[in-house]
């Protein structure tokens, strides 16, 4: 049996790897089919402390996981399908696969939220996406939206002017929810331009993407937007659902905490994005790591006669 089981290999789950590992547990990190988290899709960050001319974001997850590693913690790169915390050992499980541990940590992250209208999941990966780090490099010389009003909007309008002929924000609202210096660089591009209180109603194009249709927030027009590539960047849903019921969560999908980081279940703890909604920053979610694995390595201690029988 392990020690510990962490769900979720970007920045919080890797920290918890690296505190828990540290202190001596034995350590399952299952990292997901498709590692890293959100900072693998990011260029560069300007905000993690130490790394004065910044660092990309799979450069951090590299240095992260090899601390991890070094310290001694083993990586299974699948996705975890359930769990059954209902006994005193929790259970997660890999298909099949059962592994079996004292205490999880759990830090699956959140997922770029989609605007579900007709022509969004037809057109993916033909026009569609919500990821300019990894398909700016396709809309070379072409006309490319972005949806939202967010620091994201800003940062892929932005990474996408390297690429676009030309940018446009498309916006909900009159004004952007973007922090002042993230809309200040918008503003002051060339490239990019605003198209305000207007709403997404389809995605049009059969092969690929051709266009829009737009809808004005004030007046109801309905009109068509012509574009090659879209861009959505209106947020995150917390990765929780594989959890079912075994844990408590809001009403968004986030998890929920008791006492320190522990969720609803005793030795199950919550960290990262798929707790927090609030800063969702890799510093805060490496924060939130740190703070879970301390709490489940102090619980543990408190509680090691629990698991005196079934050692
Ligand atoms: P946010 O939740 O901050 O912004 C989402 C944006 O999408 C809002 O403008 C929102 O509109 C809009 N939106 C949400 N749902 C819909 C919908 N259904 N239809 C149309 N528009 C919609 O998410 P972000 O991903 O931008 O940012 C998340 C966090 O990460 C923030 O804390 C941000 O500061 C941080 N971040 C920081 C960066 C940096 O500092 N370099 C870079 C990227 C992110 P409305 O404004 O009307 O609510």
């Amino acid at each position: 049996m392990l020690d510990s089981i962490i769900i979720g290999s970007g920045p919080a789950g890797l920290t918890a790897a690296i505190y828990n590992a540290r202190a001596d547990m034995k350590v399952l990190c299952i990292e997901g089919n498709i590692p890293g988290g959100q900072l693998m899709i990011t260029t560069e960050v300007e905000n993690y402390p130490g790394f004065p001319e910044a660092v990309t974001g799979p450069d951090l997850i590299k240095k992260m996981r090899d601390q991890a590693e070094r310290f001694g913690t083993e990586f299974l790169t699948k996705d975890v399908t359930r769990v059954d915390f209902s006994e005193q050992v929790k259970k997660v499980y890999v298909g099949d696969e059962e592994y079996q541990a004292k205490v999880i940590i759990i830090a699956t992250g959140a997922n770029a939220k989609w605007l579900n209208v007709p022509g969004e999941k037809e057109l993916q990966n033909k026009g569609v996406s919500a990821c300019a780090t990894c398909d700016g490099f396709f809309f070379k010389g072409k006309k490319i939206a972005v949806i939202g009003g967010g620091d994201t909007a800003m940062e892929e309008a932005l990474f996408l002017t390297k690429f676009a002929e030309k940018v446009t924000v498309i916006h909900r609202r009159e004004e952007l929810k973007a922090s002042k210096i993230m809309q200040q660089r918008a503003f002051d591009n060339p490239k990019i331009e605003f198209l305000w209180e207007t709403t997404i109603e389809e995605f049009i194009g059969r092969e690929k993407l051709t266009g829009l249709k737009i809808k004005n927030a004030k007046t109801g027009d309905e009109s068509e937007f012509s574009c090659e590539g879209a861009f959505l960047a209106i947020g995150h849903v917390p990765a929780t659902a594989f959890l079912g019921d075994a844990v408590k969560i809001d009403e968004k999908g986030y998890l929920l905490r008791t006492e320190n980081s522990m969720t609803s279940v005793a030795g199950v703890f919550a960290s990262g994005d798929a707790y927090d909604h609030r800063y969702m920053q890799a510093i805060t979610a490496a924060g939130y790591g740190c703070e879970a694995a301390i709490d489940a390595e102090r619980w543990l201690e408190e509680h090691r006669k629990l698991f005196e029988k079934t050692q």
